[in-house]
């Protein structure tokens, strides 16, 4: 359909009138900056950004209520990219996801830390046996098999899940510090990664980044992801626990010449396995799992802090 030369000049001043108009549609200010302040199992959080549903991210039924969901920008933002991208290449992909803080942050029930914005926990992508997802309301521990505790037929599902792990462990904004997982599932993610022939400087990151929590439980039913204090969070702690344990043992004793600042390399280089815990655990059973729960602080305990 041809317009006339009179009707194509009206639309374009229009446009130009839209364009350069007094009154865009959206003279909304920008949202002050999210402020991460404290320590992640002591802290608080401002203007927090809020994690919304959308095609490729779900809020687990168990959560949906309590609306924890408030992070720092370059947490909140890195989740999102990282769901996209698992939906990009498999589009039948949500990621799940549980709590973050609260809008203010600060104390927050059945978590350790949790409470300046910089912490998530993230479903497992689960598949069944003919590859289809499966959307759990709560998490749901996996066995060192890869199969759901209780229901063989529910799967930990290893390229969603590399995948996801992959973007956040490389997102270019975000500096993620830790993933805490279940040691079984980090080797199955590594494993995958290798089979799959993956960069190895992505296999290395990622390797760095997945660890089994020492003095709390193992992380077999989701992902935790802590990112680093923000450039614009000058309050903010990035590690209390080992600051302090590292300047009690200074104290008492001289350092190891193996010890590094990075928690990381500490939990690495710590084989010692943890004492015996009281936690009752809820395989299975659809109830919310307590969160990991600090054993008493000491000062050889020189452990990440407590997910
Ligand atoms: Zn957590």
């Amino acid at each position: 359909m041809h317009r006339s030369l009179g009707s194509t000049i009206l639309a374009f001043a229009i446009g130009l009138a839209t364009v350069a108009g007094a009154a865009p549609p959206s003279k909304k200010a920008p949202s002050p900056p999210s402020r991460s302040i404290g320590a992640p199992n002591k802290g608080r959080l401002e203007n927090g950004v809020h994690v919304e549903a959308s095609p490729y991210v779900r809020i687990l039924g168990t959560y949906a209520n309590s609306d924890v969901r408030y992070g720092t920008r370059e947490l909140v933002d890195a989740i999102e990219r990282a769901a996209r991208e698992v939906h990009r290449r498999y589009p039948d992909a949500r990621l799940g996801v549980g709590q973050l803080s609260k809008k203010g942050g600060g104390d927050i029930e059945r978590h350790h830390s949790h409470e300046s914005g910089r912490d998530a926990d993230l479903a497992f992508y689960l598949i069944d046996g003919l590859g289809r997802p499966v959307e759990l309301d709560s998490f749901h521990a996996i066995r060192e098999s890869g199969a759901a505790v209780g229901d063989p037929s529910v799967r930990f599902d290893d390229g969603r899940n590399w995948m996801l792990i992959a973007a956040l462990a490389t997102d270019p904004h975000a500096h993620v510090t830790h993933i805490f997982v279940a040691t079984h599932l980090r080797t199955r993610l590594l494993a995958y990664g290798a089979k799959i022939g993956a960069a190895p400087l992505v296999r290395q990151r990622v390797a760095d980044l997945l660890m089994q929590p020492r003095h709390a439980l193992p992380h077999d039913d989701h992902f935790h992801v802590r990112v680093a204090c923000p450039a614009n969070s000058p309050e903010c702690i990035e590690m209390p626990v080992l600051v302090q344990a590292r300047r009690a043992r200074t104290t008492t004793k001289p350092p190891k010449a193996s010890a590094s600042s990075d928690p990381v390399d500490v939990a690495k280089t710590a084989p010692t396995p943890p004492p015996p815990r009281k936690v009752t655990r809820a395989r299975a059973t659809g109830r919310i799992r307590p969160e990991p729960i600090p054993l008493a602080t000491s000062a050889a305990d020189d452990a990440p802090p407590y997910p």
